[in-house]
């Protein structure tokens, strides 16, 4: 095919699939240029689109709770005591299955830093924090996100409560916690 005959090949299927023309061109490039042995697979485009749904499987009750009653739940072990946020179905130690406990969503923080660079993804939320938090009758700590108007109000140590959006949608962003005043 010469130039014209490869542009028109990438315009088509670019229309008929929605396949973003960059992607035509560098797939299909040696294929169109003749490069390819005659007796060489001969490859076409296509597009797939797949529905499809996930579970959080035994943590499944945990996200449930955030969405449906506001509520933050751990996992206790009733071998060993401990009380796991984010819930296990079994204990590390004992592998013992846990059983649920309501927390109060009261916590300290163990670890954070401010973070000043990020993707675009989270450019606007800028400059914000990173902390693990260790929630009131856990033995664990809990990776999350802070939202306060001052970064420096938050040190190790700052006592901070979980707040619950309006809008829950059963996962782990549904709360995020702010220094308790
Ligand atoms: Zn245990």
């Amino acid at each position: 095919m010469d130039e014209k005959e490869r542009e028109a090949w990438y315009q088509f299927h670019h229309r008929k699939y929605g396949i973003p023309s960059d992607h035509l061109r560098r797939e299909f490039e040696a294929e169109l240029s003749g490069q390819n042995p005659v007796d060489a697979p001969l490859e076409v485009p296509d597009k797939m689109e797949i529905l499809f749904k996930y579970s959080y499987g035994q943590q499944s009750r945990f996200f449930r709770e955030l969405r449906e009653n506001k509520a933050i739940y751990g996992a206790r072990c009733n071998e060993c005591g401990k009380v796991y946020c984010p819930p296990r179905s079994h204990c590390n130690d004992c592998y013992q299955p846990t059983e649920w406990v309501r927390l109060e969503g009261t916590g300290v923080i163990r670890a954070c830093t401010v973070q000043h660079y990020t993707t675009s993804a989270f450019i606007k939320k800028l400059p914000f924090i990173c902390a693990y938090v260790q929630l009131d009758g856990t033995d664990f700590l809990l990776m999350t996100n802070m939202e306060v108007e001052d970064v420096r109000k938050i040190a190790v140590g700052t006592r901070v409560k979980a707040v619950f959006r309006e809008e829950r949608h059963g996962s782990i962003t549904d709360f995020y916690f702010k220094p308790i005043e």
